[in-house]
């Protein structure tokens, strides 16, 4: 059973109701390879001929958030992005030229380091973010 179909599934039996705005959403974020801004999930919306307005959008997005399967992520532009929670710990690159955006995971050396300073620092983690501002290759 593909994925988007599992979680519709377990949507409907809590009792939540399943339209078409929600299905589409839900379909987009699980398919996207990277974040996502609210102004383009609903670009992609309009390709797949689904009009909805602003105020559904962010709900949709809240409900999606709620349930844990996006995550809010906010880089040094200030802008909120959207993606699906992932399976694995990961980082981003960040273009700072054109916005675009890239999933990174980093080897364990990196990861170790981290948790390393936490722990140093007396922290418990609970989660953290690394993110690298740069120029993509094509800005650069
Ligand atoms: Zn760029
Ligand atoms: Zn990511
Ligand atoms: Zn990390």
């Amino acid at each position: 059973m593909p994925k988007s179909k599992a979680i519709l599934n377990r949507f409907r039996s809590d009792g939540h109701r399943i339209t078409k705005a929600r299905e589409n959403i839900l379909k987009i974020f699980l398919a996207s390879t990277v974040p996502i801004s609210a102004a383009e999930l609903n670009s992609c919306l309009v390709t797949v001929n689904v009009i909805v307005n602003k105020t559904t959008i962010y709900r949709e997005i809240d409900f999606l958030k709620k349930k844990e399967i996006i995550r809010e992520l906010q880089f040094g532009d200030g802008k909120k992005r959207f993606e699906k929670w992932p399976d694995n710990h990961h980082h981003h690159l960040v273009c700072i030229s054109c916005d675009s955006i890239e999933c990174i995971e980093l080897d364990g050396c990196l990861e170790a380091e981290e948790s390393k300073i936490l722990r140093e620092n007396n922290y418990k983690t609970i989660n953290h973010s690394l993110e690298f501002e740069g120029l993509c290759g094509k800005c650069r």
